[in-house]
């Protein structure tokens, strides 16, 4: 008895110490599989340090934007394409982060948990993806932004499709610069923030709209500064205006862009009604992540210290406001689209090299920024922004509607202020959206709308 008990006893012992072992095999092999395969000693994957046997990656219209020929990983045949879309789709070397070829690395070398690297070895490369991006209009806003440094964002508003997103400086992947250049392996669309400026003022008159019933009827006030400019006394000093407007509608001050009267309405509204609305528009929150995968930068607006002064400076989208280009753009697209704002994407499909889809993307809605009537205003507004001060004659037939942004980012008198475009055409044949940013810059009107004007006629001519 004792002896048979003794053996049971060995043998349980020994069952458990497999089932902890296996269980830590198991557990370790589903953690860290995906990181052996990957290792860049891997010759399968990788030749001379970069990237090599991944499968292709495409524009919308089927124009190869990354391929491997006989083991190099090579970029569009188009050096100004290659530029224009490096950071979305990404170097071999995986230095962009957020890009197609680090972010979806797994993806594009077909390497699967089951499987590890078995298509790569039967088929001699991974699955293809296909993006959103239109080349040709990324190309475009390369060219548009003119050696400039900043970003540029298109999508389709009702559907989510990222066309173009260009994050500059960059550089050509088939030539790459001996000294890292400061920003070149970001991508200012998905991971940049910036100080909207009066692009902000978007949101106070959504506040404005959504809590003051007789906004359209009332007066603001614009006094006449020491400088020649206009300027308002809130709480313990004064906001700055780039005008002086004297009295002047909300309509005429959203035209205007009059810092005293946005600032004046902030104040009025107070932190709480002005952060609802941020919020509900998706301020101080996360985004979805892009295809799943690709994060961006939160915008935010925190106004728990301010003072009243604050307070409008906030208004008008200084302070300690800050947004990201691609929630921002979802922002505008919402706009358009009635209130309700949609995923961005870059990715519609991945096919295997046997030509099986393998991922699908279906649109989803991120929820109701803005409820339908405040969009139709907003809408309204910025419409007559375009048609009264900017000129429908730069947006031939988009009927465009927008707002324009010059960011104060430093203290020093003589600091050049980033230029800011959001906005979005309200023709059914071009549902795009729009955000422009051009750092270092001057009045938005010289740089930022002549940009967003020559990218939405590229937009225009790719959808002809
Ligand atoms: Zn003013």
């Amino acid at each position: 008895m004792k002896s048979i008990s003794r053996r049971a006893l060995t043998l349980y012992l020994l069952i458990i110490a497999f089932l902890i072992g296996s269980g830590f095999t198991y557990y370790n092999l589903a953690v860290n599989s995906n990181k052996w395969a990957m290792n860049r000693a891997n010759r399968h994957l990788y030749s001379g340090g970069g990237l090599a046997c991944a499968g292709d990656i495409t524009d919308r219209n089927g124009n190869i934007l990354a391929t491997t020929n006989d083991g190099v990983r090579t970029y569009s045949e188009d050096k100004s394409v290659r530029m224009a879309t490096l950071q979305t789709v990404g170097d071999g070397a995986g230095y962009i982060a957020s890009g197609i070829q680090t972010a979806f690395k797994d993806e594009l070398t077909g390497y699967t948990m089951l499987d590890g690297v078995y298509n790569l070895k039967r088929y001699g490369k991974g699955n293809d993806i296909f993006l959103t991006l239109d080349a040709d209009i990324c190309k475009a806003a390369l060219g548009a932004m003119n050696g400039y440094n900043g970003v540029v964002g298109v999508m389709n508003y009702k559907t989510g499709e990222l066309v173009c997103i260009v994050s500059t400086p960059t550089f050509d992947p088939l030539n790459k610069p001996s000294e890292e250049i400061e920003g070149m392996y970001l991508n200012k669309f998905f991971k940049g923030v910036y100080t909207p400026g009066s692009t902000f003022k978007i949101l106070t008159l959504a506040s404005g709209i959504e809590n003051i019933s007789s906004l359209d009827s009332e007066i603001f006030r614009c006094e006449l500064g020491k400088n020649g400019k206009g300027q308002a006394l809130i709480g313990e000093g004064y906001v700055f205006c780039s005008g002086y407007h004297r009295s002047l509608s909300i309509e005429k001050a959203f035209n205007e862009s009059c810092n005293s009267a946005f600032a004046e309405l902030a104040v009025r509204l107070g932190t709480e009604k002005l952060t609802a609305t941020a919020q509900t528009a998706g301020f101080n929150a996360q985004m979805p992540k892009i295809n799943g995968k690709i994060s961006c930068s939160k915008s935010t607006l925190n106004l728990n210290d301010a003072t009243e002064l604050d307070l409008g400076w906030a208004g008008i989208g200084q302070y300690t406001t800050l947004i990201n280009p691609c929630h921002m753009l979802s922002l505008v697209s919402a706009i358009a689209n009635g209130g309700t704002a949609v995923e961005p994407y870059v990715i519609s499909k991945i096919t295997s090299p046997d030509g099986k889809n393998v991922y699908t993307y279906e649109k989803k809605e991120i929820g109701e920024y803005f409820t339908p009537s405040t969009a139709e205003k907003l809408k309204e507004y910025m419409r007559s922004n375009v048609k009264n001060n900017y000129g429908d004659y730069r947006f031939y037939g988009l009927e465009m509607c927008g707002k324009t942004g010059t960011a104060e980012i430093s203290d020093r008198e003589d600091a050049n202020p980033n230029a800011l475009f959001v906005g979005f055409s309200t023709n059914p044949q071009y549902p795009y959206s729009i955000i422009v940013v051009v750092e270092d810059s001057t009045y938005s009107i010289r740089t930022a709308v002549p940009v967003a004007s020559k990218v939405m006629a590229a937009v225009k001519k790719a959808n002809g």
